[in-house]
């Protein structure tokens, strides 16, 4: 048997993976027209003549990106989250079903505005949204659901609509970390009623922080425009606040960078999705390691994460932490990924707070996978050339066989 780095063996990655972010001059340049211009926010006017403001120009580019109608810009993807349930007209009490697998804004977004989030379980196969199971939840209080792309891997879009018509619900897409994706040949956030982005560093479009809210809905975005510009309206005066709203808007310099940013992204997704199929060539042939499944109707997934299970021979004889660890110690930077949001302290605490009700939601299929299965690695990984892809994959067989 070889000699696992853990143990003193040599590391099983030797070539460097993707730095991130990728930048160059084009960053450089629009972000110093920013600075000379003068306009360095995205309220009123301002700014030497004939500087295009780059806000409204990357809103543009954004829901065009996704064949969405409008665009709205906003300070994170969490806020965009809030807003968008906002937008939608859901008031503090109704309640939206989440999955418990993702990211802790999806759920404490909805918190934040007094919307109790209520966890629908998984698929065991994708680890996202299981549809039957969100019907399964709804009460006379539900409103809406969210449907995270996780992974830049797009829900079942289909029968997540089909199932919000038939029960008169609001539809949002958490699309955080699938800028980029489709479904059914139609881009994410324009599928539901609003989607939401985040610009935030690790994501796939970066800006250091930022969000982005889509829509088709001219209403939505109206109302997601005000909720984000202290309750003013596009044709409104400066102090005209017709709806309750906060500042929530993005800079001109974090615009300037995802215009740039935007030049660089059709490149870089294709080269992830080279890389995500390699690794799902070479990880296929490991015994111990199962692949997720990939719904066909997936007509471009945007692989912010590589995720990936240990299967259930596997699992049974190495715990998650351990075969981490080893695979670490190879240098491959794998990742335990998400504990249950539906166990989660602070999620069912401020519900309480909100509700006065100790309220528990079962997901074991969440649980065993957080528990005993799920792994990924970050997008970076998918951007490394081809040896260090095959050594990532290569350091996973040679721990899963060390079993
Ligand atoms: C990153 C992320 C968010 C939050 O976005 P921020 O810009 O970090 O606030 C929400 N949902 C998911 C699924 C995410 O991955």
């Amino acid at each position: 048997m070889e000699k696992l780095a853990i143990d003193g063996g040599s590391k099983g990655l030797r070539s460097p993976l993707a730095q991130w972010p990728i930048y160059g001059e084009l960053e450089m340049e629009l972000l110093k027209e920013v600075l000379e211009s003068g306009k360095w926010g995205g309220a009123g006017g301002g700014g030497k003549p004939g500087y295009e403001p780059k806000l409204p120009l990357m809103e543009r580019k954004f829901a065009e990106l996704h064949g969405a109608a409008h665009a709205v810009s906003v300070v994170n993807g969490t806020v965009g989250i809030t807003v968008a349930l906002q937008a939608a007209g859901l008031k503090p009490g109704d309640e939206v079903i989440v999955p418990p697998y993702t990211f802790i804004a999806t759920a404490s977004a909805a918190l934040a505005y007094g919307i109790i989030p209520v966890f629908a379980d998984i698929e065991e196969d994708t680890l996202l949204i299981d549809p039957e199971k969100v019907v399964q939840r709804i009460t006379p209080k539900t409103k809406a659901i969210i449907a995270v792309h996780l992974a830049g891997a797009p829900a079942n879009m289909t029968r997540l609509k089909q199932i919000a018509a038939e029960h008169g619900l609001k539809l949002i897409e958490d699309a955080a970390q699938a800028v980029g994706a489709s479904w059914e040949g139609q881009g994410v956030g324009s599928i539901g009623d609003l989607g939401t982005f985040s610009l935030q560093s690790s994501k796939n479009l970066n800006a250091g922080e930022g969000g982005i809210i889509t829509t088709n809905n001219r209403d939505y975005w109206e109302n997601a425009w005000s909720i984000c510009n202290v309750g003013r309206i596009p044709s409104g005066g400066w102090y005209q606040h017709e709806r309750f709203g906060q500042n929530y808007r993005m800079t001109e310099f974090q615009a300037a960078i995802v215009l740039a940013q935007m030049t660089r992204l059709e490149e870089q997704m294709t080269r992830r999705e080279r890389g995500a199929k390699l690794l799902d060539e070479l990880l296929a042939e490991v015994s111990g390691v199962k692949l997720l499944h990939n719904d066909a109707r997936i007509t471009r997934h945007a692989y912010h994460l590589y995720m990936f299970k240990l299967d259930k021979k596997l699992a049974g004889k190495a715990t998650k932490a351990d075969f981490i660890r080893k695979v670490n110690a190879e240098g491959v930077p794998l990742s335990a990924g998400y504990v249950p949001l539906n166990r989660n302290v602070s999620i069912l605490e401020t519900t309480k707070m909100w509700t006065g009700e100790d309220r528990t939601y079962e997901c074991p299929v969440c649980e065993t996978m957080c528990e005993n299965e799920a792994v990924w690695l970050t997008q970076n990984v998918l951007l490394s050339d081809e040896q260090a892809i095959r050594e990532v994959a290569e350091a996973i067989r040679k721990v899963a066989a060390s079993y």
